[in-house]
């Protein structure tokens, strides 16, 4: 009975990811165009064709149009239906660490917000201040609903990250963004001060092994700016699965 409601548990999460995917898609598309989120109603980028609702069943019509706008056969990204499954399998795994929970809807949010940031990064080179503003407040808001020391953590958590990018901007002349920082303060309002910490480590330790995969099997020039975000992103929803064990891992190598 257990595993046949989880799997239930798990279906309907993967669909509610997908569906907040393929609004995520609006918002990782037009927001670096500052563009309007709600205007012009969706269309195709080639023909302007205005899309049916049948047109835009996440991950499904893309497979039914077999990748082509249903008007003029121009081809459509693949990002957007992968997107939709990444976002659909987050929440899925949010789903099975935290169940029904207050912190299901808070780190599917924190998921949500986290794949938006990392694509925009990505696609566009930005970070953009309108997500990770009330982001970061949504974070405050979720920890306070958890208590005054978490808030506390969240608020270190914060400091800790916006504190550290600023300082390697300073230092580095330029060799991370301010959205770096900016990133960093959303996710450690959502991680809290411990978290956090860890997250950094992993971030740089992910960061490095593709750095030196993209050099050595890939080719790519070191000067070749990869944006960082992706990383923080990544590790941060590592934390959030994984983060407990990852520090009870840590003090068991260190403690004595
Ligand atoms: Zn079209």
């Amino acid at each position: 009975m257990l595993l046949m409601s989880n799997i239930l548990f798990s279906v309907f999460n993967f669909i509610l990811g997908a569906v907040i995917g393929s609004f995520l898609n609006v918002l990782i598309y037009r927001i670096p165009k500052n563009g309007s989120i709600l205007k012009p109603p969706s269309h195709c980028p080639v023909c302007g064709h205005r899309l049916k609702w049948y047109d835009m069943v996440p991950i499904f019509s893309y497979i039914f149009l077999k990748g082509k706008c249903r008007y003029c056969g121009a081809k459509i990204s693949a990002r957007y239906p992968l997107i939709e499954a990444l976002t659909g399998f987050a929440f899925v795994g949010v789903g099975l660490r935290y169940g029904w929970s207050l912190q299901f809807f808070e780190y599917i949010t924190f998921s949500a917000l986290l794949i938006t940031v990392a694509f925009t990064d990505i696609f566009d080179g930005v970070v953009p201040d309108i997500v990770v503003i009330p982001g970061a407040t949504m974070g405050l808001v979720f920890s306070l609903l958890r208590g005054k020391a978490i808030f506390l953590s969240s608020i270190y958590g914060m400091l800790f990250l916006f504190g550290f990018f600023v300082l390697v901007i300073l230092i580095t002349r330029g060799g991370m963004g301010e959205g770096d920082a900016t990133f960093g303060a959303m996710i450690g309002a959502f991680l809290g001060f411990k978290f956090s910490v860890a997250m950094l480590v992993i971030a740089f330790i992910i960061g490095a092994i593709v750095g030196i995969l993209l050099i050595t099997v890939f080719k790519k020039k070191g000067e070749d700016a990869i944006p960082f975000g992706p990383y923080l992103a990544l590790s941060a929803y590592i934390m959030v699965l994984f983060g407990y064990k990852i520090l009870l891992f840590y003090f068991k190598l260190f403690a004595f």
